[in-house]
């Protein structure tokens, strides 16, 4: 299996191991807003975290780690034209498959700039893209989020994450990924397994966003576990725990 969206920087040993033991052989890590991120320099320690400590550290777990590396719409330093000068040069590692996490926490104006500015990059460098849709006002950043990406980049680079029943209709023939995230407090591996029953499995990729809020690192096995149980057959349990994910990003 492969969990699609990680923040292994957030997370012990222990969960690499349960995550390895319980059949995930990678994962993708996307920077986020760990901390404050008052300068630029903070976002670049943190994006190196992931490159040259996290990848190893999960590594010697037996968990293959991918990445995705940009900045958050949380993560916004006032010095952030500094990060994205230094973003291709990063994006060059042979691990990083994708910009993200990227997109709209609030729809302010300055997220907007910095969400297009990351879209056009991964245009130019035909780069993947994995965008954030938020918690709050969900539906309403999830829409402005899609108009700008259609705007800018065509939708089959992109994985759409934190797909959920309030926004499905928006994305029901998006033509890139659509990234599910079974997390506690926001969807259970049966509400997962639901939205498949009711839109099928084409394009979809469950993930588990593991982060510093409550979250469980064995949500994609227990989501394919409850897909099996609901009557799913191997393929598409397969599909949606791993080949959507390896095939779109190329792993
Ligand atoms: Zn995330």
């Amino acid at each position: 299996m492969i969990d699609g969206h990680i923040h292994a920087d957030c997370r012990p040993y222990e969960d690499f191991k349960s995550m390895a033991v319980a059949g995930i052989e990678a994962a993708i890590t996307c920077a986020h807003d760990p901390m404050r991120m008052s300068t630029s320099a903070v976002v670049l320690d943190h994006i190196h975290r992931i490159l040259n400590n996290d990848f190893k550290r999960a590594a010697d777990c037996g968990l293959m780690l991918y990445s995705a590396v940009g900045i958050h719409p949380r993560s916004i330093s006032p010095d952030y034209q500094i990060v994205l000068d230094e973003l291709p040069s990063l994006l060059a590692d042979d691990q990083v498959v994708a910009i993200g996490e990227i997109g709209l926490e609030t729809t302010a104006e300055n997220e907007k700039t910095i969400f297009i500015k990351q879209l056009k990059l991964a245009d130019e460098l035909g780069m993947k893209v994995i965008v954030h849709t938020p918690r709050t006002n969900k539906r309403e950043v999830a829409r402005e989020s899609l108009s700008i990406i259609d705007a800018h980049i065509n939708q089959s680079q992109v994985q759409i994450d934190h797909v959920d029943n309030s926004i499905i209709d928006l994305v029901v023939d998006f033509k890139g990924l659509r990234g599910i995230t079974v997390q506690p407090q926001k969807m259970t591996p049966l509400e997962a397994v639901k939205l498949l029953v009711d839109y099928g499995t084409k394009g979809f990729a469950l993930n588990s966003d593991i982060s510093s809020s409550p979250s469980d690192p064995l949500s994609v096995p227990k989501a394919a576990l409850e897909m099996k149980l609901a009557g799913f057959n191997d393929s598409d349990v397969k599909k949606v725990s791993m080949m959507n994910v390896s095939q779109f990003f190329g792993f």
